[in-house]
């Protein structure tokens, strides 16, 4: 009997990356575990023959595709929102059709999955969302509007956890720093001034995430609602 036997989880954004770290952790754990992507159908299928979890192609800047991908999964006991994208660089190039995706994606689609997952969710049930430190910290130039929209997050957790308390649903945001995947490599451009700004210089496993993930959703984090976990290897100290 695993640690999540019987409990149901879903995570948005899982074929690749710290999604994929996570959908391993909670599968590992005896959970019925799905979980989303948008493009990557091969690793997706590896994922779920690996792990037994139900891979499910939803892109999250469609907004009424993730709506029903979400309420199809019916009373949850954890979401976790994951799926992400980091446009970085100089804002005056950037186009805004791009900007506006990365919005739709880190922005509108977590807060309207986990509302509609409170909807049916069992009481003290799980909303985790894969914010960044860059949610607090920007100390690098071209982050402006990446780190806005963790921001953005940021009071969506502290509002949430109010609207769903009563029920014992938790909801709180996991903000990694550097961590490698294929968004932000070890071995990258980004990555030797990325490990300046870390107090412990190397990046983070994305396993790493996952086990944090997997303590907030668990039974000894019941109070731990409305906050952000920071694991950052000191980037933001
Ligand atoms: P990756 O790019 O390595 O993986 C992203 C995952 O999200 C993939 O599984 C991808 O699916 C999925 N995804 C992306 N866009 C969509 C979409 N529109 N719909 C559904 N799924 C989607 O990223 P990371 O693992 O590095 O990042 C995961 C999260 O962690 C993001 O929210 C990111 O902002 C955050 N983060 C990452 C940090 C880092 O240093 N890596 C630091 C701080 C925060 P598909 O394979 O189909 O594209």
């Amino acid at each position: 009997m695993g640690e999540f036997t019987g409990r149901k989880v879903l995570v948005l954004g899982g074929s690749r990356g710290i999604g994929k770290a996570i959908v391993r952790r909670f599968a590992k754990a005896g959970a019925e575990v799905a979980f989303t992507y948008a493009a990557s159908k091969d690793a997706a299928d590896a994922l779920a023959a690996e792990t037994g979890a139900e891979a499910i192609q939803t892109d999250s800047a469609d907004r009424d595709a993730l709506i029903a991908t979400v309420a199809d999964r019916g009373a949850l006991d954890v979401l976790v929102v994951n799926a992400g994208t980091g446009v970085i660089g100089d804002p005056l190039t950037f186009d805004p059709d791009t900007v506006d995706r990365m919005i739709d994606i880190n922005v509108r689609a977590p807060y309207h999955a986990s509302v509609e997952a409170a909807r049916r969710m069992n009481d003290g049930g799980r909303i985790i969302v894969i914010g960044s430190v860059n949610g607090d910290r920007m100390p690098f130039a071209g982050g402006a509007a990446y780190g806005m929209t963790k921001s953005a997050m940021q009071s969506m957790v502290r509002g949430l956890a109010r609207d769903f308390g009563h029920r014992g649903i938790t909801v709180n945001a996991i903000q990694p720093g550097p961590t490698d995947s294929d968004m932000n490599p070890a071995d990258g451009p980004m990555a030797p001034a990325m490990r300046e700004f870390m107090a412990i210089k190397r990046y983070i496993h994305a396993d790493e995430v996952a086990e944090l993930t997997a303590y907030v959703a668990g039974p000894h984090a019941a109070m731990i609602t409305g906050s952000f976990q920071t694991i950052d290897g000191g980037f933001g100290a």
